[in-house]
């Protein structure tokens, strides 16, 4: 097979493929990860240690995983004088499904970032977010375990699409002369402009992902978040597209809140919509009514952190962008560098992230050991720097330490 940045792809490995709709996964497949800047390659060694030890305590010796190093962010551009070498992106393409830990946001001109290129290579058109509470996380609210959310963020459009001119350009200018001249609007010339584009196709996708989550985990309802009052043919399409699709698609399945009159029928996924300022209220004061969320772009972005900060922030916060045919999993936060090599940062958001991979493989398994490893251990408080400076009569441990008091509380 074709080495990727003149690695050669482990021999003991297998590709991971997909066929009629679906991925067959081997017993030993093939994964490639990046480590990741800054605080990346302590994270990494630690995640990589609780991956082997949770895959192991799953499956015993008949499943593993052939991890394959491919380089983006400042370890590429030392070996290769490329922040992100096309063999990195090739290489997700071939093996469909790869994990990721922070890079470097290189600044100066002219270099993509790997996100965005990932997300149009590979057409991950979905940003997954799970938001819960672990018991003894400290956390701002009185209650953080009544939220359990699962934001599915659409990826593609909205005002993310980077269509923008800036202001003063012929571009600009031309476009408010044809506005103002032929659209009837009234822009004031010195506008920078920005465009919103929100597609039938890529709101029903999204929102079809939510649904399809929310049905194969027994969630009870999928929300779809908006701001339709003010933006009708954009925010308000998607709420409208969103009910389309649960008539077209999944009418056995869901019930529409404002069609029923009494309590939804048993065993069916409850689909309503909310006012995007309204559900940043409802879920610091209604949490428990709330479960999967389909968001537009911005919407969703913004959601998610506000979400991740009611249960203890983006240390603990994992994440996924997902296609039909690819999913890449990440760490939610920066390289923090100031603790570059230190071996004291918190490995949790990648450790999560990596559950929600295996999760993603059908390797359910290996979620579980993982999420018992984890809750038992924050349960314990043995916890790293950020966690300890907050919590009472907490222990704390290195990063390698977190890591191997996970693996001893998933094989209790
Ligand atoms: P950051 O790396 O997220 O770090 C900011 C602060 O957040 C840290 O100093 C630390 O706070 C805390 N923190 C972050 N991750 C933590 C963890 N795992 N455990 C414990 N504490 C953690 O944000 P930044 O300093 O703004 O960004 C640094 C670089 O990362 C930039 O180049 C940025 O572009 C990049 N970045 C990459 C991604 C990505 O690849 N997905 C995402 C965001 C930013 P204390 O100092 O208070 O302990």
């Amino acid at each position: 097979m074709k080495a990727f940045n003149n690695v050669p792809v482990p021999a003991d490995g297998e590709p991971i493929q997909f066929q009629d709709g679906k991925f067959v996964i081997p017993d030993r497949p093939i994964i490639p990860f990046i480590e990741g800047d800054g605080t990346g390659p302590d994270i990494w060694r630690a995640s990589r240690a609780v991956f082997g030890a949770a895959v192991a305590r799953a499956y015993g010796g008949k499943r593993r995983i052939a991890w394959y190093e491919i380089f983006a962010g400042e370890k590429a551009f030392s070996r290769f004088d490329n922040w992100l070498p096309q063999d990195s992106l090739d290489a997700i393409k071939e093996f469909h499904i790869a994990i990721k830990g922070p890079l470097t946001t290189p600044v100066g001109g002219g270099i993509r970032s790997l996100n965005v290129s990932l997300r149009q290579l590979l057409n991950l058109y979905v940003c997954w977010r799970p938001v819960r509470y672990y018991a003894g996380v400290p956390s701002p609210m009185k209650h953080p375990e009544r939220l359990n959310v699962v934001i599915f963020r659409e990826n593609t459009e909205d005002v993310y699409a980077g269509i923008e001119w800036r202001q003063g350009t012929p571009e600009a200018k031309k476009v408010i002369n044809w506005l103002n001249n032929e659209m009837g609007c009234r822009i004031r010339s010195d506008s920078g402009i920005g465009i919103k584009p929100m597609s039938v196709t890529g709101s029903k996708r999204l929102i079809r992902r939510a649904i399809q989550y929310a049905i194969a985990n027994q969630r009870r309802s999928v929300t779809l978040v908006h701001k339709g009052n003010i933006m009708k043919f954009t925010e308000g399409a998607f709420r409208d597209w969103g009910y389309e699709l649960v008539r077209e698609e999944f009418a056995d399945a869901c019930a529409i809140e404002s069609e029923l009159s009494g309590p939804v029928p048993a065993g069916k996924v409850l689909v309503k919509d909310r006012i995007a300022d309204s559900i940043f209220q409802q879920v610091l004061l209604r949490p428990d009514e709330y479960d999967v969320l389909a968001t537009p772009n911005l919407n969703g972005d913004y959601l998610s952190d506000a979400s991740a900060a009611q249960v203890g922030g983006l240390g603990m916060a994992p994440g996924a962008n997902i296609g039909d045919q690819h999913g890449v999993f990440e760490a939610t936060h920066g390289t923090a560098p100031k603790y570059a090599g230190q071996d004291v940062i918190n490995p949790s958001s990648v450790i999560l992230s990596g559950s929600m991979m295996f999760e993603y493989m059908g390797w359910k398994e290996v979620s579980s050991v993982i999420e018992q490893g984890i809750t038992r251990t924050l349960a314990q408080k043995r916890v790293t720097y950020d966690l300890h400076r907050l919590m009472e009569g907490a222990t704390k441990l290195k990063t390698s330490e977190f890591a191997a008091a996970i693996i001893e509380n998933m094989n209790a």
